[in-house]
């Protein structure tokens, strides 16, 4: 007999309230504590999770939600899929584990990238036509047992099998057309198993996570989930099983789940509100479970509650059981706003992160069984918190955004700025620069951090960034670059900086939400209309370039990578919130012209991310990115330089989005992908300046110059001399100054060397 789920969350953040499990995983790798130190941190940390969430009255506590790194790696750990170089190691299961996840020695780590498109990565895993699946590691089966020692009956949430393989990429070597979902009939066994172990653990539920089926799924994928899905259902004696597909529409993939031999579906009703429609028109849900997420679990604002009910309310004619839900897992939002004493009055009560959306599940679940009546105090308090009147509007900046027109978003074409930007930069050809930050030294972040608490005055802590610009266009001009930067000393992180000067965003102290690993990021809330009070780069960037005669590149981040690695507003569409960004970066450009900054480059690093998950949604987005970049940038004369960066691999989806931005030049990642990315632009017509990233920055090996002569070669049969810029793949904010200064003599010495051959 399946029991009913009523109240529940799918997942909950992992990485401590206080980054607990950060400072142990850095301790252990520092080797300054042991195996069982840590063991001991990572026990306390799910123990406590398991004792909040059942006290907080959730019907149904999922369990094995924490991880040591990833659940995508604990996922291929789990079913034995460990590549042979790291077998090779001979290492210990926990060290193996994190040889994968961080590399040891020589040996390189899996691939890291974005977990759908959040600000999550995972761990790539690699799978190839002989990796051997068995059910290697039984911890959802130990975590279950350990909860329930606690007094938590839990329900186990891992990795469905479809979403893991086509997470996965092929192993080096496997042949041409290999899929790892290829390889599906052969890692059930291993679930069918783990199955039945958590069955007979007592398990009354697991959760099977699939949010691939939120994107554009082939036929035959489709299939996939069929086949795994009968497979596990058809099985015996197991735990009822709860298919979660989330981050969007399931699409097709929801008439093969409310088909399958399973007992419930969650869907994501935030993201994709017209499920509710689609889920009527399933005649399979009526004995089924329908977990319904209607508590945002990626972003922070607090519920409609109200709404939130009705809409639960009506679903109930369409399942057998209806139970409350977030989207998604809440690893997405902080922890808890109670540590967040200090955060602007009329933006907290609008605010729920993890704790907080915990609590609105367990009112919603009362309401749906007991009557709203049954917790009207809860209800009452929700909505007067909601009714608080947030300095979110603007009217200057409503008026401004009225009177943007077309000719606001355009430049004179590239042929005339380049021919008035050549005469006045007079750069050599395949000109020289960096991305923009140098290294962040210990000694900088100890500074910031001192002058935060007060301990350094205000004027104290410019004169310390005034020595670091110092040092580093010096080094510049001593290593020979021809177009500088001042090294961005000054932004812990290229974001947060930025909304920290604009006005309608706010930042928390604890907001801590991981990123990957041990590493987190706070995002900032973008709660209002936004504007820009006073000038924020304009006094470093003029500072760098009062020290030399080469021009120096002012810094600023685009608006879509500010909303990207924000939490944004969802009272108003993306594309109004990016504008008023942008009008406010376009005030900021100008005012860096005014002051004599003759190149600009606005960094938009996260234009890929992005990118909708569904084809269809995609043309909208690029265009109001592309529209948004380029209202941040077109204020300027033609003589004014304006650059941009991109860094993924990837650009297939966004080459023509590329070519629409109208930078003069782009940098960009493509010292991995070597130098393909450049006859991928070449084809869709792109002709401006672009600087294709000569090594990588993510690894502290140090390029040969002849090696950086190669590529630029290399490069050079795909783009004309004169359009081609030498620079690395991205910022250099996280190398060391020793490797950092050699590879940049490299870069020079190698563009030295691309020179002669032109003669
Ligand atoms: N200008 C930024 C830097 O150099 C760009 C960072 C990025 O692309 N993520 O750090
Ligand atoms: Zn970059």
């Amino acid at each position: 007999m399946t029991s009913s789920i009523g109240s529940t969350i799918l997942g909950y953040p992992r990485i401590g309230p206080r980054r607990e499990l950060k400072r142990a995983l850095e301790k252990y790798w520092a080797a300054a504590s042991g195996e069982s130190e840590l063991r001991a941190v990572a026990r306390e940390l799910c123990a406590r999770t398991w004792r909040e969430l059942s006290a907080a009255g959730l019907d149904s506590v999922p369990g094995n939600t924490f991880s040591y790194y990833d659940h995508v790696l604990d996922t291929a750990t789990m079913l034995g899929a460990v590549p042979a170089r790291f077998r090779a190691l001979g290492l210990g299961p926990l060290d193996t584990y994190f040889a994968m996840a961080r590399g040891a020695g020589r040996t390189a780590p899996l691939e890291l990238t974005k977990w759908f498109d959040t600000n999550y990565h995972y761990l790539v895993p690699e799978i190839g036509p002989d990796t051997e699946f068995t059910l290697a590691d039984h911890t959802p089966v130990t975590d279950y047992l350990e909860a329930s020692t606690l007094g938590v009956p839990t329900r186990p949430v891992l990795l469905g099998p479809v979403t893991f393989l086509l997470l996965a990429k092929p192993a080096a070597g496997a042949p041409e057309d290999f899929r790892p979902l290829d390889r599906l009939a052969d890692v059930l066994p291993a679930y069918r198993r783990l199955l039945r172990e958590l069955h007979a653990a007592g398990a009354d539920w697991v959760q099977f996570d699939e949010p691939a089926l939120a994107a554009d799924r082939t036929e035959s994928e489709l299939d996939a989930v069929r086949t795994a899905y009968a497979a596990l259902g058809e099985l015996g004696n197991r735990p009822s099983i709860l298919v979660a597909g989330y981050f969007g529409d399931l699409d097709g993939a929801i008439d093969v789940l409310a088909a399958a031999p399973v007992e419930g579906l969650a869907v994501d009703l935030v993201s994709s509100p017209s499920t509710v429609d689609r889920v009527a028109e399933q005649p399979g849900l009526a004995d089924k479970t329908l977990v319904a997420g209607v508590i945002d679990g990626r972003n922070v604002w607090r519920t409609n509650l109200d709404a939130a009910l009705t809409t639960v309310t009506t679903l109930r004619e369409s399942a057998r059981d209806v139970a409350v839900s977030t989207s998604c897992s809440l690893l997405h939002v902080p922890y808890d706003v109670e540590a967040e004493p200090s955060l602007d009055p009329e933006v907290r009560p609008h605010l729920a992160f993890a704790v907080q959306k915990v609590r609105e599940v367990v009112t919603l679940g009362r309401a749906l069984t007991n009557g709203r009546a049954s917790v009207g105090a809860a209800f009452e308090a929700s909505r007067a918190a909601r009714a608080v009147t947030g300095r979110t509007y603007n009217h200057r900046v409503r008026a401004r955004l009225e009177m943007v027109r077309p000719a606001h978003i355009r430049r004179p074409d590239y042929e005339t700025r380049r021919r008035l930007q050549d005469n006045a930069l007079r750069l050599p050809p395949l000109p020289t620069t960096t991305v923009g930050s140098f290294p962040q030294t210990a000694d900088l972040r100890k500074t910031r951090a001192a002058w935060r608490r007060g301990d350094v005055s205000t004027e104290q802590y410019r004169e310390r960034m005034r020595e670091e610009i110092r040092d580093i266009v010096r080094l510049q001009e001593d290593v020979g670059l021809d177009v500088l930067v001042h090294g961005e000393p000054e932004r812990g992180d290229m974001v947060q900086y930025v909304a920290e000067h604009l006005d309608g965003f706010a930042t928390t102290e604890h907001g801590w939400v991981q990123s990957y690993g041990s590493r987190c990021v706070r995002p900032p809330i973008l709660f209002g209309d936004v504007s820009r009070p006073a000038p924020f780069t304009v006094e470093w960037a003029r500072y760098g370039q009062s020290l030399t005669d080469k021009p120096v590149k002012g810094m600023l981040t685009g608006p879509v990578t500010m909303l990207a690695w924000s939490f944004v507003r969802n009272d108003q569409s993306a594309a109004d919130t990016a504008a008023q960004v942008a009008l406010a970066l376009r005030d900021e450009v100008r005012d860096l012209e005014r002051a004599g900054i003759g190149v600009i480059q606005v960094d938009e690093p996260a234009l890929r991310e992005l990118l909708p998950l569904r084809r269809r949604d995609r043309r909208d987005y690029l265009c109001w990115a592309v529209e948004s970049f380029r209202l941040a940038t077109s204020g300027v004369a033609d003589v004014t330089q304006i650059h941009t960066h991109l860094c993924y691999a990837e650009f297939g989806d966004v080459l023509d989005a590329i070519v629409a931005l109208e930078a003069d030049v782009t940098s960009i990642e493509a010292a991995r992908s070597h130098m393909e990315v450049l006859d991928d632009l070449a084809a869709v017509g792109f002709a401006r300046g672009v600087g294709p990233g000569v090594y990588d920055i993510h690894s502290p090996r140090v390029p040969g110059a002849a090696e950086i002569a190669r590529l630029l070669a290399e490069a050079m049969e795909s783009v004309p001399v004169g359009r081609l810029w030498v620079n690395p793949d991205c910022g250099l904010k996280t190398r060391g100054y020793a490797e950092t200064e050699e590879a940049l003599r490299a870069m020079v010495e190698g563009a030295q060397t691309a020179r002669r051959s032109l003669r």
